[in-house]
């Protein structure tokens, strides 16, 4: 089973699209379970409804999950281990105060030494501990050896004790810390690969190890995806506004191109266009690149003009609030114009908005309305081109421009012959 585990915490980012993207098609390509879990343990950092947006964002990209966990739920077992961990003396009570460990975090930065905990409250005998009214936290002994995975991307990874530490495994309020949560859920669900971003690679051998104190022999494979840099070729941020799938939805982008391009993004792909449906033919995870990549905005906006081509007319007419097919396929003929639909938006708006009849061209609009209002059909727009001339006696520029801006909205766009077939059924509203 593969699971994607977002923490309700803030906007969906596009690593954690990419992350639950990649979850999805291995889940599919080795015909394994894909659950969501929501990782609420830390309730003073979820945010009220991020979890519904989170699965929202999942639905739009067509990544059907088989089951939904909230980890909030699993807290009895959370408390039962941690306490199994402490009966085994293979974690301890800890009652350092905030206070004491972030003064010993200073001393190790003026010092310039690495902080690792003082291992004081480790040796306390069980009277101490029992004399102890103290709110306190329980962390897990460190490991006496070195831990070590293999990272499907990254290849051999290990980790010294001291690096691990004697860590917090459940806050003073009792709740679990991430990596305890994790690393059990991860167990009870029997999860056999763990794709995530690799600012987790520092968690995994915490995770490792604590499923390994608590007898769980099952070898759980990771794979921890590279960062993606801005276009400055620096980390992405929450201020690097791309970042933000919902800024991407905003900006109109369709979740199409979103996919490929987090798909294509430090990848070695067959094609460069395809449909989430044709990567789980050849994606491989061994193919994405140990370095990190960066976001290329237009390489986004190629892919979002090249997938609103392929797009089913009559669905893409629904992103402009039509219906009808004919508009999707007119919004297509403005892609050479725009490449995204909050480009071609304002396009189609004109068209069906209220003409400038006091411009430039006004006094020919009035003439080719005239003539249009008590015209019949016309099949082809050369059909309606030489009623119009010869109606009107208009020609050359001062017929092209003001028919344009009359049937359009806009003096310059698309060849009016391309639009037709696609106006034609509406013409009567676009003129009035
Ligand atoms: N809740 C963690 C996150 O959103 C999940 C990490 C993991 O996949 O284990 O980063």
């Amino acid at each position: 089973m593969l699971r994607f585990a977002p923490s309700p915490t803030g906007d969906m980012h596009i690593g954690n699209l990419r992350v639950a993207i990649f979850n999805y098609i291995v889940a599919k390509q080795r015909g394994e379970r894909f659950v969501v879990r929501i990782e609420d343990t830390d309730k003073e950092r979820n945010i009220e409804g991020k979890d519904r947006e989170i699965l929202e964002i999942l639905q739009l990209f067509g990544l059907k999950y088989d089951d939904l966990y909230y980890q909030s739920r699993n807290l009895t077992i959370h408390q039962h281990m941690a306490i199994k961990l402490l009966e085994e003396r293979k974690a301890f009570a800890c009652f350092c105060t905030p206070e004491e460990l972030e003064a010993e975090r200073e001393m190790a930065k003026t010092s310039g030494t690495a902080y690792r905990y003082s291992g004081r409250c480790e040796v306390l005998s069980d009277q101490e501990v029992l004399a102890n009214e103290k709110p306190f936290t329980i962390r897990i002994k460190k490991p006496k050896e070195a831990v070590e995975f293999e990272d499907i991307i990254k290849g051999k990874i290990s980790f010294m004790p001291e690096e691990i530490d004697s860590f917090v495994i459940m806050r003073a309020d009792k709740s679990p810390t991430y990596n305890f949560a994790c690393a059990l859920d991860d167990m009870l669900h029997d999860i056999s690969l763990v794709i995530r971003g690799e600012d987790h690679v520092s968690n995994t051998p915490k995770q490792i190890h604590i499923r390994e104190l608590l007898g769980y022999d099952k070898k759980i494979e990771y794979a921890h995806l590279p960062i993606i840099l801005n276009e400055d070729g620096k980390k992405m941020s929450k201020r690097d506004s791309a970042s933000s799938v919902r800024w991407l939805f905003e900006e109109g982008f369709i979740p199409e191109a979103i996919a490929n391009y987090l798909i294509l993004l430090g990848n070695k792909t067959p094609t460069e266009i395809f449909t989430l449906q044709e990567a789980i033919e050849w994606f491989d995870l061994k193919s994405v690149s140990k370095a990190a990549a960066k976001f290329d905005l237009d390489k986004l906006r190629f892919l979002n003009r090249e997938h609103m081509k392929m797009m089913d007319s009559k669905e893409l007419s629904r992103a402009f609030g039509f219906a009808d097919a004919a508009i999707g396929e007119l919004a297509k003929c403005y892609l050479e114009e725009g490449s995204t639909i909050k480009e071609i938006k304002p396009k189609i708006e004109a068209i069906f908005s209220a003409k400038p009849f006091d411009g430039s061209w006004g006094e020919e609009m009035k003439l080719l309305q005239k003539a249009l209002k008590k015209a019949p059909a016309f099949e082809t727009f050369d059909e309606m081109k030489s009623y119009l001339m010869k109606e009107t006696g208009l020609k050359g520029k001062r017929f092209f421009k003001p028919l344009r801006v009359l049937l359009t909205g806009a003096e310059h766009g698309p060849e009016l012959s391309y639009l037709y077939p696609y106006l034609k059924s509406y013409i009567e509203e676009i003129i009035k």
